[in-house]
């Protein structure tokens, strides 16, 4: 994943938990940052298309492939997802993502579609594909969420290949933060981010996924905001969808996907949606928004995009009229 290149910052590191690195301070390349569009343009939506939390363009690119084939929204988001989780160098989903602090990768999904069913899974491991484990817990079973043990067991017996997630990379990189941190937790900076994909089809219908293996360096057993539906993903057919990186925390106590489609369902465009949203973490007394990232991207039932974050270096991917590209994120925090 080229997004990964992090500027280490320590005033906005957390003084608890491991914050993600590329969170708080993602910038590509130089060479890449002048193909960097700044800021939403007004041109007239078209559809199909997709848009995709940071500078995931392959993962567009096969969303879009499927789109273009008539392919519905749903198979768009979950083949689109799967890039990133089957690539290992990206360490923030799938395989190769950064493990727990006892060196677990622990992955959080979810899936959402145009009738508003959704599926979920929590503390999956050994499992690559926790987005297609989402998906059949939508499709197979009764239930909307499944977790640890169970959600493997479910996974297993559907066919999905047991696997080691943890890379030599993410290996050595946990190894190196257990002597840094010596196990506690102190101030902590990882490259960290959650893929997180919204599509709209050739038929007007919209779909989202979420996916990711969390916080680095987490305590055994955290759940995040990715895999709550209305936190970490929201899907109304009627209205849109909005999907959440950041702290998974903060995401939760807002409820920030749910509450981003429903501004817009208010009136507000999505770019709107997404800066009130966030407006509602940073605006809380005592709020300690200077120690964490939350990104948004939000599309409405038009095509037509918004994405906002706390800090500098969000972005967001989108494939719309012929052009995948990254799209630099306005922010709050100007300093
Ligand atoms: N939102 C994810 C979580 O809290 C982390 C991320 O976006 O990197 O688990």
């Amino acid at each position: 994943m080229k997004r990964r290149h992090f500027i280490k910052n320590a005033a906005l590191s957390s003084a608890g938990l491991a914050v993600s690195g590329s969170i708080v301070g993602c910038a590509d390349t130089p060479s890449e940052e002048k193909k960097i569009s700044l800021a939403p343009t007004s041109k007239k939506a078209t559809l199909p298309m997709v848009i995709a939390t940071w500078h995931v363009i392959d993962a567009t690119a096969k969303a879009m492939e499927i789109l273009q084939a008539g392919g519905n929204a749903l198979d768009a988001v979950e083949q689109g997802c799967r890039v990133e989780e089957a690539n290992e160098k990206g360490q923030s989903v799938g395989k190769g993502g950064l493990p727990d602090r006892d060196g677990n990768v622990t992955l959080d999904a979810c899936i959402m579609n145009k009738h508003g069913n959704c599926g979920s899974v929590v503390y999956l491991q050994n499992i690559t594909h926790a987005v297609s484990v989402a998906r059949k817990v939508m499709e197979n079973t009764p239930h909307v969420m499944l977790a640890g043990e169970g959600a493997k067991q479910f996974a297993i017996s559907e066919g999905f290949k047991i696997e080691n997630l943890l890379t030599d990379a993410s290996k050595k990189a946990w190894e190196k933060w257990q002597v840094e941190a010596k196990y506690k937790p102190i101030i902590n900076i990882e490259n960290h981010d959650t893929i997180g994909m919204l599509a709209i089809d050739k038929n007007g219908d919209i779909s989202g996924a979420c996916t990711t293996s969390g916080l680095a360096y987490k305590l055994g057993g955290r759940v995040g905001d990715s895999p709550i539906i209305g936190s970490g993903l929201f899907i109304d057919n009627e209205i849109g969808g909005c999907v959440a990186t950041g702290l998974g925390e903060e995401v939760v106590k807002t409820v920030g996907s749910f509450l981003v489609v429903e501004l817009m369902r208010q009136g507000k465009s999505p770019q709107e949606a997404c800066e009130e949203a966030i407006g509602r973490i940073v605006n809380k007394p005592h709020s300690n928004f200077k120690d964490f990232q939350v990104g948004y991207i939000a599309v409405n039932k038009k095509g037509e995009t918004g994405s906002y974050s706390i800090h500098q270096w969000f972005s967001m991917t989108k494939f719309q009229d012929g052009v995948n590209e990254q799209i630099q994120s306005d922010y709050f925090n100007k300093g």
